[in-house]
């Protein structure tokens, strides 16, 4: 199995080195040439297997230059009950006979993100060992909260590597930023960047595509790589739970064999969906995928009028990990649905460089059509949808899956198929705890360590492990600069000039 440009502007690479790579050094992003599938049959049976069965059947198609003891290896280090504390690792939880939520935060860092970032850094290891690389691997991670400390968790401590992680001043929850100032290991770095996510990650872009930068570092002995979806490794551990949440309701009689199911989506950078796609691609029963965005809306309306357009004021929500403008896994999902067009791929992206915004071609967005629906939930709907789900079903959301429910309510209304549903759960509501609480009672307390004990007394869930005593651990990182001095910045760490 080889990985292609979505640009055509690179020679075919094999899984290593696009996961070693990250992005395409010449821009655009990796793409298996082509999907495998599976048999119904081949689905179907996995109601007997385990997640880390479903896993390997999985990685095995696409990572064809890796032995199969690499592959059990990998699964074994990252889907084990020390990382994951379900025996699922993803389990499913019923909220109704059609509702059902997929919870994704049962790792560490209490967020959808563990669920690559506990493999991809195996993968990565295993990687730089096959292309025999002499350098250390520089790891520049843009997040919007939660990839930052799923990274750093993920990459501490492993040899051969260090890892920089910038996310926006102001722009992430208290919690998500004393979760990664306090992370230990001799490798990390956590960088405040004055500026929003999208400024953090347009700037880690350009630097993946500036020659010059690159021939600086490379001559002081290392080589750049990346940890967000933009890499393959980061998006293919996320096909797995898809096939694994269809084999766990035939396994509970939820559903028959061959019933399609829905599946909505909260949505930021376009990762998560595109992983629930490509499960679709390789067989898996879906009837309608519904991207689920807050107030920036920009998915919502490029998938009712066929035009992504950014030109528009950026929001702060309670839902930050989705504040975000440009989702860069689009493209991919684009390349696949004008059937490999890297021309159409270029002369989009190339508009969108140069007037934030593009218009796809009819026929696209009929096919796109028929599979997508975006939806969205303004912040008062999504605090609304939190107060809803706990009357009704005693059940706690946070903010992202709050909107991941409500974009699925409006589909209901507007469409009303009454086919199973399952919502991705991508954050422990602990995270973002001041916002849910103040969904569910009146809240006066500022300190969102406080919040968090007041969160249990009312729910009675128990505070994520991952996020237990956080206020008294001690922070290891205080740097910050604006998203103009990042080369900088980087050029101070490593010490080179
Ligand atoms: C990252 C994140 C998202 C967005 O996922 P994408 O793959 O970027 O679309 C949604 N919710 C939470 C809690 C996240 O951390």
């Amino acid at each position: 199995m080889n990985y292609i440009s979505t640009r055509a502007n690179y020679e075919q690479v094999s899984a290593a080195e696009a996961i070693r790579l990250g992005m395409v050094p010449t821009g655009g992003l990796f793409v298996p040439e082509k999907v495998p599938t599976f048999s119904q049959e081949e689905i179907y049976r996995m109601k007997e297997d385990s997640y880390q069965n479903i896993a390997y059947k999985i990685l095995e198609r696409y990572l064809t230059d890796y032995t199969d003891e690499e592959l059990k290896d990998v699964i074994r280090s990252a889907y084990n009950d020390t990382n994951f504390d379900h025996a699922d690792i993803a389990p499913i939880i019923k909220l109704d006979d059609k509702l059902y939520i997929l919870e994704l935060w049962h790792g560490p860092t209490a967020a959808f993100k563990d669920m690559a970032l506990q493999l991809m850094p195996h993968l990565l290891i295993k990687a730089l060992a096959k292309v025999k690389l002499d350098k250390e691997i520089l790891i520049l991670v843009a997040t919007s909260g939660d990839t930052g400390k799923a990274a750093l968790e993920g990459f501490k401590d492993v040899e051969g590597v260090k890892i920089v992680v910038f996310y926006p001043q102001g722009g992430v929850s208290e919690v998500q930023e004393r979760q990664m100032l306090t992370t230990g290991g001799n490798n990390t770095e956590v960088i405040a960047v004055e500026g929003n996510f999208d400024d953090c990650q347009s700037v880690v872009k350009d630097i993946f595509g500036d020659d010059h930068f690159k021939e600086l570092i490379s001559k002081n002995g290392y080589q750049f790589s990346s940890a967000n979806s933009i890499n393959w490794g980061r998006l293919l551990p996320q096909i797995i739970y898809y096939f694994a949440t269809y084999a766990y309701l035939l396994r509970d009689g939820e559903i028959k064999e061959g019933d399609k199911i829905n599946i909505s989506v909260p949505t930021g950078n376009f990762g998560n969906i595109l992983a629930a796609y490509y499960a679709y691609q390789m067989g898996l029963p879906v009837n309608k995928f519904i991207c689920a965005s807050n107030d920036n809306k920009v998915l919502t309306d490029f998938f009712k009028t066929g035009i992504y357009d950014i030109n528009r004021d950026f929001k702060q929500t309670i839902s930050p990990s989705m504040d975000i403008l440009i989702s860069s896994n689009l493209e991919r999902f684009l390349f696949e649905m004008t059937g490999h067009d890297a021309d159409k791929i270029n002369s989009y992206y190339e508009s969108l460089n140069e007037e934030g915004k593009f218009a796809i071609d009819e026929d696209t967005k009929i096919a796109i059509n028929d599979l997508f629906v975006g939806e969205y939930a303004t912040e008062e709907e999504t605090q609304k949808t939190i107060t809803q789900v706990f009357n009704k079903f005693d059940y706690t959301l946070d903010t992202h899956t709050a909107v991941g429910v409500k974009a699925y309510q409006e589909y209901q209304k507007e469409v009303g198929d009454n086919i199973v549903a399952v919502i991705d759960s991508t954050a422990n509501p602990y995270k973002f705890s001041k916002a849910v609480l103040e969904s569910l009672q009146d809240i006066e307390e500022e300190n969102e360590f406080k919040i968090l004990k007041e969160l249990e007394e009312l729910t009675g869930l128990e505070i994520h492990r991952g996020l237990q005593g956080l206020e008294k651990m001690e922070i290891k990182h205080n740097r910050s600069c604006h998203s103009k001095e990042i080369r900088e910045e980087i050029k101070e760490i490593l010490e080179i000039e």
